[in-house]
């Protein structure tokens, strides 16, 4: 089976599995695990925060920087597809207790107008705005890229208004790898999330970063939701190979690219949705069509996933072979056929 349900279901190879061997350990919750601290420090150099957090997911990440920016019963204007509203659990409900505001957007940009005429509208029997999430690359409009640009211009609009942003970059090591951008996000951002479990290999992890105030709250934040960990070397050790070895993330994108502009009727669903980085989305006018979309790849040997009941997406990652394109190419013709 070739399993493109998501850049989640990536293995450690030997070669990674090899790094937890000579990995140098200690109790992490001490601050005396020094293959974590030498991936914070690396990391936070990287993308030019102050300081950064190893943590056990993507999710942990989101949620722990709405508890730091936020307070209960306050805002963050995000996308209405975003990914820490809609797939994270209720775990912004739960935990920071804020809620949403949607603002309009085109791949995962938000509308720069629609957010400052909410900021300046905000008023007594309207709830205080005090984060603006956006998350690159933007899942839901399959994987498109924030331009670096675009982000700094926001950043301007939250400093001066006194509100932070946040990153969800759980793949912005796409963005930024296909579009040559600068790691820079210390310069444009408040805290930034991402992930080592998605495309590259590693099995656990994503890093958080932000100013030492930020992180320094995010450790006792982690603490709290059970995330403090001991010897966590073993597994960031494995994380920080797989980073090392990121540029694999092109050889992604272009195995997407190949089978993208293979498909011959482009026409037998609603939309196709595909934006140069490692995915594409299949949309339906309706369930059945979906299910049988993911049957039938399922029969030549093809697993896509179900983002919704009309949505289906296929996800590059660095198991899939180049080799294995054709037959991605075949099972996605023999499937669209006949609609
Ligand atoms: C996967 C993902 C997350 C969450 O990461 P986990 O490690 O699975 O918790 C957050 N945001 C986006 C956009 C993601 O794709």
């Amino acid at each position: 089976m070739i399993d493109l349900r998501s850049d989640t279901v990536t293995k450690p190879d030997k070669a990674l599995l090899k790094e937890v061997l000579e990995a140098n350990l200690g109790d992490d919750e001490y601050g005396e695990d020094p293959t974590v601290n030498a991936l914070q420090e690396k990391c936070s150099k990287l993308f030019g925060f102050e300081d950064g957090l190893f943590i056990s997911s993507g999710l942990m990440g989101n949620q722990i920087s709405l508890l730091i920016h936020n307070s209960p019963g306050t805002e963050v204007i995000t996308s209405s597809d975003s990914h820490i509203k809609n797939y994270e659990h209720g775990a912004a409900a739960f935990l920071s207790r804020v809620q949403f505001r949607e603002v309009d957007h085109i791949d995962g940009l938000l509308n720069f107008d629609s957010i400052e005429q909410i900021i300046n509208k905000s008023k007594i029997h309207k709830p205080t705005i005090r984060t603006i999430s956006i998350e690159n690359t933007h899942l839901a409009s399959g994987g498109s890229i924030i331009k670096y640009e675009d982000i700094k211009h926001l950043y301007t609009l939250t400093q001066s208004k006194g509100l932070s942003l946040h990153v969800d970059g759980a793949r912005v090591l796409h963005s930024i790898l296909q579009s040559k951008s600068p790691y820079d996000y210390g310069s444009i951002s408040d805290s930034l999330t991402f992930c080592f479990s998605k495309a590259l290999g590693a099995p656990i992890g994503s890093m958080l970063l932000g100013s030492k105030q930020f992180i320094k709250q995010a450790r006792e934040y982690r603490k709290i939701l059970g995330g403090g960990m001991r010897q966590v070397g073993v597994i960031a050790s494995i994380a920080n190979k797989a980073l090392d070895q990121r540029e694999a993330i092109l050889q992604d994108h272009e195995k997407t690219r190949l089978v993208y502009e293979s498909i011959s009727d482009k026409y037998f669903c609603k939309e196709i949705l595909y934006k140069g980085t490692n995915m594409i989305i299949f949309k339906f006018s309706n369930t059945k069509n979906s299910n049988e979309f993911i049957e039938n790849l399922k029969s030549k040997n093809v697993l896509a996933g179900l983002i919704d009941d009309k949505s289906v997406r296929i996800v590059f990652h660095k198991d899939v072979h180049i080799n294995d394109t054709k037959n991605i190419i075949d099972a996605i013709n023999y499937s669209s056929s006949g609609e």
